[in-house]
């Protein structure tokens, strides 16, 4: 399944008689910004230009499904807090730490390599890429009146393990017994390969027309704004914490939230006290090196926090293995401030509960957060992963 994901098979799929969708991460956005000199919202209507120039129906915006995957996340993180806190019964006190499920790097990692004591701890919620799958290719065909299997739905993403992530057996669903199996995903492309894209077809990207926005799945607002959350590998740490600082101690916390660099600029904390006492302690924890750490704590039992936000590449997904390189003369470091800086480029911070479409979803689909078909739609499981005795023994 992975060698099918390539430009070649992307461009070939068009001319198949499937109907083409689209994607697009804010990461792979800012990317192409800071690339080209634009702002993310040019890019994403340019992209639109390009894309359906080439024969695409329709070109979505992950930023939608991930307000989505975080309000789930809020919901997920309460009722653990409580089965947590509101119990004597010692299993269900293991409920946290909760850990972000968004990268699957890290998600590989922990079920490759740390077994089956790391898994009750990951959020069950999908990531925005396969969100956006499952909303696709459930929802807006049904609504649409097109079958799944008619829907060839790619992604760009800031990340070659994305790739892995959308071929997994969780992702795929029948919508009879015996008919064919549907991909959430069936492509990716990384934003270098999207790059390769405009160089081979020899497109002077920043010329191009800027078209109107495929409004359906994409945070623009009416008066031609992107919106979304801070934050630039999801915002769940700042989304989640707000919402339980909310939910569970009735403090609305107002401006930006104070995380405080501990040990190196990929681990940070922010804490909540509430008459002196500290009721939240959550993390964002980028990069091997820091989440070797966090996991180790969490297997002595000494992890202090209630949330962790793990995200594999250091930075987080803007400086993701897919993304545009530095160009010459530029470092790697230059290059993460100036995509930290695009990323909210003329983007409003908004609130995701707050989202039209999100609200929509729920009232016509999913019916409410953490509801039966939220669960079977927009979350999944992990799988520790059994190494066979040959490999075993290999390793001898
Ligand atoms: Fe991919 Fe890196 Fe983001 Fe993880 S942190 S999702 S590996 S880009």
């Amino acid at each position: 399944m992975l060698e099918k994901q390539s430009l070649d098979e992307f461009l070939s799929s068009i001319n198949k008689g499937k109907a083409v969708i689209v994607s697009v991460s804010p990461q792979s956005r800012a990317s192409l910004a800071v690339h080209f000199g634009l702002s993310p919202l040019q890019v994403f209507k340019k992209l639109t230009t390009l894309f359906k120039t080439l024969g695409v129906k329709a070109v979505f915006d992950t930023s939608c499904s991930r307000d989505l995957t975080l309000i789930e996340s809020c919901y997920e993180f309460i009722t653990r807090y409580r089965q947590c806190h509101l119990t004597t019964d010692e299993k269900s006190k293991l409920a946290l730490p909760m850990i972000s499920s968004a990268c699957p790097g890290w998600i590989c990692y922990a079920e490759k390599t740390l077994g089956s004591y790391i898994l009750p701890y990951i959020s069950s919620v999908k990531s925005p890429q396969q969100t956006i799958g499952a909303i696709i290719k459930n929802h807006i065909c049904q609504m649409l009146c097109i079958r799944p299997e008619d829907i060839y739905h790619v992604t760009v993403m800031p990340c070659y393990d994305k790739k892995l992530e959308a071929v997994r057996d969780d992702f795929v669903f029948q919508v009879e017994a015996q008919g064919e199996k549907i991909t959430e995903v069936d492509s990716v492309l990384t934003t270098g390969e999207l790059l390769d894209l405009v160089k081979s077809r020899s497109v002077d990207f920043a010329s191009l027309e800027e078209s109107p926005l495929d409004k359906l799945l994409a945070n623009a607002a009416e008066g031609g704004h992107l919106y979304g959350v801070h934050g630039s590998s999801g915002g769940y740490a700042e989304i989640i914490f707000r919402y339980a600082a909310k939910t569970l101690f009735g403090k609305e916390i107002v401006g930006p939230l104070n995380f405080k660099t501990i040990r190196n600029s990929d681990f940070k904390e922010v804490t909540l006290e509430v008459d002196g006492e500290t009721v939240l302690k959550f993390a964002l924890c980028y990069g091997f090196r820091n989440l070797q750490n966090v996991v180790r704590k969490i297997k002595a039992g000494k992890c202090e926090y209630q949330f962790l936000e793990i995200m594999a590449c250091p930075s987080g997904c803007l400086n993701g293995g897919g993304q545009i390189k530095p160009k010459a003369g530029e470092s790697a470091k230059d290059l993460i401030q100036s995509l930290e800086l695009k990323y909210m480029e003329n983007v409003t911070e908004a609130d995701p509960l707050e989202n039209p479409i999100i609200k929509g979803l729920y009232a016509e689909w999913l019916d409410e957060p953490g509801s039966e078909k939220a669960k079977k739609h927009m979350h999944t499981e992990y799988h520790p992963i059994v190494k066979s005795i040959t490999s075993q023994l290999q390793n001898w």
